[in-house]
């Protein structure tokens, strides 16, 4: 059976960033790329950060039951195929989902044994920095962008781990623990440094150190400063 990983965050957190770098370091892990309604950004290439369809075409993988989990995200589908998850068993892979919290949900349910992890900004002020720096959107989407991550960061509770993207190295090196420790765990080998690292990052370990972070979308939800 692989290891299924799925991660979660709010836009602007860093999870490409993050994502990208588990790329170049962990061996043996197949990303699920997911199928979407919306229109490719950027330099967007279809097959590559999706496969871009039309709703019809959508609709009718939903029928066919083509994927494992599926769910409307800002007014488009995004789901992620089944397929992936056969892929990464036959080639012996774990295999890692980038996705929303609804998605996270239906995983969870259908597979109890994935591992979830919620990724963080360090607070309010720095993912609108963050935000600003990619420059890739609008000041009316950025807003709306940080409205959503106040929304989107209430559900951190749903997840196994918690990882809050403050110092980009140690944060690489927090969620490739992660990784590796659960996959220790199936091997039966262990490597004390590299669990004991990865349980820093478990929701129970992390609560205190949320209060913060979450007061500070708080106060902003309620009108205040950052
Ligand atoms: P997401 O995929 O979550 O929307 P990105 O990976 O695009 O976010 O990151 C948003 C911006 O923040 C990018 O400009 C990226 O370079 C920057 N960034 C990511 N992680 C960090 C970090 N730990 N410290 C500072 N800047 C970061
Ligand atoms: P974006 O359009 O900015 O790339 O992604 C918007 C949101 O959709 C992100 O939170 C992303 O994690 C989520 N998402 C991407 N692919 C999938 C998917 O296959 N299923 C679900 N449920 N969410 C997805």
């Amino acid at each position: 059976m692989a290891n299924i990983f799925i991660i979660s965050a709010p836009s602007g957190s860093g999870k490409s960033t993050l994502v990208r770098a588990l790329r170049e370091t962990v061996s043996n892990l197949e990303f699920s790329i997911s199928y979407t309604t919306r229109r490719p950004r950027g330099t967007e290439q279809n097959g590559r950060e999706y496969y871009f369809v039309t709703r019809e075409e959508f609709e009718a993988m939903v029928r066919r039951q083509e994927f494992l989990e599926h769910a409307e995200v800002f007014g488009n589908y995004y789901g992620t195929a089944r397929r992936f998850l056969e892929s990464a068993e036959e080639k012996a892979y774990d295999l890692l989902l980038d996705i929303d919290v609804q998605g996270a949900e239906q995983i969870k349910r259908k597979l109890p044994a994935a591992q979830s992890i919620f990724i963080l900004p360090p607070n309010r002020g720095e993912l609108e920095r963050r935000l600003r720096e990619r420059s890739q959107d609008s000041e009316a989407v950025i807003q709306r962008r940080l409205e959503a991550a106040a929304r989107e960061i209430e559900n951190y509770w749903k997840y196994d781990y918690i990882l809050v993207n403050d110092r980009l190295p140690k944060s690489v090196k927090d969620l490739q623990a992660i990784l590796l420790a659960e996959r220790q765990k199936r091997q039966e080998q262990t490597d004390r440094n590299l669990i004991a690292r990865a349980e820093m990052c478990r929701l129970d370990r992390m609560r205190e150190k949320l209060h913060p972070i979450l007061e500070s979308f708080q106060r902003t939800a309620a009108g205040g400063g950052k």
